[in-house]
């Protein structure tokens, strides 16, 4: 390891060396993306070791995703010279949290062998608490309720803290009651849900100052990455661990700050300067990454926000053949997904990787497109962070009922939806069914049809059955009258299975509504549901190996602290990104958060960017002219090539489309194929938020000195 010690802070730059060999006292990084934050940590931690100031286990280093954690372990690995053992401590807030509730299990009223719950546990076990104590579920959702409690947990609260109005939210005044009653049953269960990782531990170090001690003792170092997007909890935690020693550094942007609709505050960033008081706050200038377009358009592009620290941002990386970024635009959704395939194709021809592309999408529905495209291209790809389209539950539900229609012996189908919604059709109900199924040698449907004419099981269930049955049959008939995607909007209305989730309260649920209407609009391009049904059998087929050269497709969420050579960014339309919701449930603040989230977007990539919005989207069969993004008229011409693609705009007039259906509702379609583009979009109506915040900047107008970019003043903004 000493061997390797002089080397690796030759691969630092002077300020990122000062933040590394900083050891002592409270530490802040706050600098823009790609400027090396991440490397400054797995750096520290390499020095710690190398220096012999701390052995691994003694360290304690906070990463956002599990994945990161596994890259910083090879990393310092690497740096060291050898394979890091003993890094026990480093890991996601969650991660550790879990083991320290582990340790002091028994404190937090659990044993040390409790389980952790995933959000369907957690669900059902709130339902049950809401219905035992006497209220209406349907008026009051577990959901709802779950997405009070994790609020109150984020801010660190604990069923006696939270404050006396909060209680009144949910269900006349009586939620702190149900949360109190909710924990005390975890209890019982000896489980333990995500909330209580973090809410748990922080109970416990400040209601025992002798494992606090304990802790002080041992973490000699903390070190956090993404510190932006901490909840207060879990800041909490982090100032009460570090108090003694008070050795932390946090690395941060402030521009990245994205989770503020899951708790996050960027105001712990100005908090660490007040509970730390003297802390070095050092400032890294010198993106890495990006070529000198990206970042001039990124940094462009967030200089709109208001709310920001303000920050320096330059590359030297000085390359006459660099890509502008590229923005384009397609027809609707499907030509996108073609487009993007092509431009995908041709980077492999050019001899890239499929490893170094990503597609970044705003929502999760976005994904399906691409999906389905690839598959036809037989191009290899991986959804990260979360399942691929056509897996997720919601969709899994609705083509479970599609399925039962389509083909009523198909028992796994029919099990999947029996009671989703739930009908009172229980466990043991269906166990008669697969009972008297199997004793006949029948399918599902059929025992079922046979059984409602018994007493063998409840009335409830009985009536149930039969409803049910009678919808299928229904359906069934219709199958054979109307379109198929009329069809399957029906069956998920009458179903109840819509209803579900529009009743549904909890911060996924908008999401799942919009990959149920995905789906719907994804029937189109097939003749009949027969068709769809086989289409979606291969698609579920492919499976691209994890280790297999491919494209990655994830939620710009997901895609924090990564880079690729090639981003893709599909979908900049207003009212898809920035996202509709966001602007009316919080106006000003959640634009702000978008723009960030595009930020994000554009920094992930090395060498090339491609924006893309669709002039329309298919709903419901008809067209919808969309408008693009506020975001893209936020690009600085200097950086950015419009590029016309013969297929979409440049011909579209003649294509296949027809001009009647466009020609009252793009206002775009006549002006944005012209040079003029950035006019053209200037024209819309509505600008709304982003109006203001075009002042207070010096208008960002490309290469200062030489390559250098600067984007507002140093420290310009406060929070
Ligand atoms: P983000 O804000 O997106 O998380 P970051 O500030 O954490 O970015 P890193 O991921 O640490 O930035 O670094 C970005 C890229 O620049 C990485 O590929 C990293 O290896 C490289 N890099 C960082 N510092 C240097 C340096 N001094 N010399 C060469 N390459 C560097
Ligand atoms: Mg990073």
């Amino acid at each position: 390891a000493r061997a390797a010690g002089g080397d690796y802070l030759a691969k630092l730059n002077p300020e990122q060396r000062r933040a590394v060999e900083a050891l002592d006292g409270p530490v802040l990084v706050l600098a823009g993306a790609g400027t090396g934050k991440t490397r400054v940590l797995t750096t520290r931690i390499a020095h710690l070791l190398a220096t012999g100031r701390a052995r691994p286990w003694e360290i304690l280093a906070v990463t956002f995703t599990n994945k990161a954690a596994r890259e910083m372990k090879h990393r310092i690995g690497d740096l060291i010279g050898g394979v890091l053992e003993g890094m026990e401590w480093l890991g996601t807030f969650h991660s550790i949290g879990a083991k320290i509730l582990r340790r002091h299990a028994e404190l937090a009223g659990l044993k040390s062998g409790f389980t952790i719950l995933d959000t369907d546990d957690q669900i059902r076990l709130m339902k049950q608490i809401i219905q035992a104590a006497g209220i209406d579920e349907k008026r009051w959702p577990a959901r709802q309720l779950a997405g009070h409690i994790d609020h109150w947990k984020n801010k660190g609260l604990a069923p006696k803290d939270v404050p006396q109005g909060d209680g009144h939210v949910f269900a006349d005044g009586r939620g702190v009651k149900l949360y109190a009653a909710y924990q005390a049953r975890l209890k019982v269960l000896n489980a333990a849900d995500f909330g209580d990782l973090i809410l748990e531990p922080l109970r416990i170090l400040r209601e025992h100052p002798d494992v606090l001690a304990e802790y002080h003792k041992r973490f000699r170092y903390m070190l956090v990455d993404e510190y932006q997007d901490t909840n207060v909890a879990q800041y909490l935690w982090l100032r009460l661990l570090a108090q003694e020693r008070k050795n932390i550094c946090c690395v941060g942007d402030d521009d990245q700050s994205i989770y503020g609709w899951r708790g996050a505050e960027v105001d712990n960033i100005l908090r660490f300067e007040k509970d730390f008081p003297g802390a070095t706050v050092i400032r890294l200038e010198r993106n890495y990454r990006s070529t000198a377009h990206i970042l001039g358009a990124a940094s462009h592009l967030i200089a709109h926000n208001e709310s920001r620290l303000g920050k320096t941002l330059f590359t030297d990386a000085v390359d006459p053949e660099a890509a502008k970024v590229s923005v384009a635009s397609s027809w609707d959704s499907e030509e996108e997904a073609r487009a993007v395939g092509e431009e995908i194709e041709q980077l492999q021809r050019q001899g890239h990787t499929l490893n170094e592309i990503a597609i970044l999408v705003r929502a999760s529905f976005q994904m399906r497109s691409f999906e389905d495209r690839f598959v036809t291209l037989g191009l290899n790809y991986r959804v990260i962070g979360g399942p691929r389209f056509y897996e997720r539950a919601e969709i899994r539900d609705a083509l479970a009922y599609f399925r039962v229609v389509a083909q009523p012996a198909d028992d796994l189908a029919f099990e999947r939806i029996v009671n989703t919604p739930r009908r009172g059709i229980g466990d043991t109900t269906v166990r008669l069914l697969h009972d008297r199924a199997r004793a006949r040698g029948v399918p599902l449907t059929e025992a079922a049809a046979e059984m409602i004419g018994t007493d063998e099981i409840n009335a409830r269930a009985r009536t149930a059955i039969r409803d049910l049955l009678a919808s299928f049959d229904r359906w069934r008939e219709q199958l054979e009258t109307l379109p198929h995607t009329e069809l399957a909007e029906i069956i998920l209305e009458e179903s109840g299975y819509t209803e579900m989730w529009q009743a549904d309260r909890s911060a996924d649920a908008p999401g799942r509504l919009e990959n149920l209407k995905e789906l719907v609009r994804s029937m189109e391009e097939f003749d009949s549901m027969a068709g769809f049904l086989e289409h979606i059998s291969l698609v579920m087929d492919t499976d691209s190996e994890a280790s297999a050269d491919a494209v990655s497709i994830m939620t710009l969420h997901s895609a924090k602290g990564l880079e690729f050579d090639s981003v893709i960014l599909p979908g900049w339309e207003e009212g898809l990104f920035p996202s509709q919701r966001t602007l009316d449930e919080s106006g000003r603040v959640g634009l702000e958060e978008e723009r960030r989230l595009a930020y994000v977007g554009i920094t992930r990539a090395r060498k090339r960017a491609y924006i893309r919005f669709a002039s329309n989207r298919r709903i419901h069969g008809l067209w919808q002219s969309s408008v693009p993004s506020r975001f893209v008229d936020e690009l600085p011409e200097a950086h950015v090539d419009v590029v016309e693609e013969s297929n979409s705009y440049g011909g579209y007039g003649m294509g296949s489309y027809g001009e009647s259906r466009f020609d009252t509702r793009d206002p775009f379609q006549n002006t944005y194929s012209t040079p003029g583009w950035k006019r053209a979009q200037k024209n819309r109506s509505g600008g709304g938020f982003d109006e203001a915040s075009q002042g207070g900047y010096g208008n960002f107008s490309g290469p200062r000195s030489k390559q250098r970019f600067i984007e507002g003043d140093l420290v310009a903004k406060s929070v």
